[in-house]
């Protein structure tokens, strides 16, 4: 068994709210909903943060956001608006090691963040 929380739920390991899928993306809502509309969006390659990229994860990248821009509509979240977060390491925030797309929306959003 792997210790990445989310290749466990990429293998249904352990369960999630999973609304959309393909060869290489997964989206999945928030255990912890920080807004009405909370979903992760995740490569189903294992990588640890966002200091882990490389030139050849520039396509799935762009996927993940065109991913999410999709999944925004879907959500009925487009017109009002919505942001996407990826946080890396411990002043990012992250609290899972395998990159992360969040999308929250249906609420006004703050800025600057907490
Ligand atoms: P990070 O702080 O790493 O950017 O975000 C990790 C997110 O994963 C958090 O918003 C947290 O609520 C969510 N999360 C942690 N464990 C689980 C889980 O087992 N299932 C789901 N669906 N989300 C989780």
């Amino acid at each position: 068994m792997s210790d990445d929380l989310f290749l466990k739920i990429i293998n249904r390991e352990i369960p999630a709210d999973i609304i959309y899928e393909n060869d290489e993306l997964l989206a999945f809502r928030d255990i912890s909903p920080q807004a009405p509309v909370h979903i992760l969006i995740i490569p189903k390659e294992h990588i640890k943060t966002m200091n882990d990229l490389e030139p050849k994860h520039t396509e799935m990248i762009g996927k993940l956001f065109l991913a999410a821009a999709e999944i925004a509509a879907k959500e009925g979240l487009a017109d009002d608006g919505y942001r996407v977060v990826m946080n890396c390491n411990r002043h990012g925030g992250q609290a899972v090691y395998h990159i992360h797309l969040h999308l929250l929306g249906g609420r006004q959003m703050g800025w600057p963040p907490g």
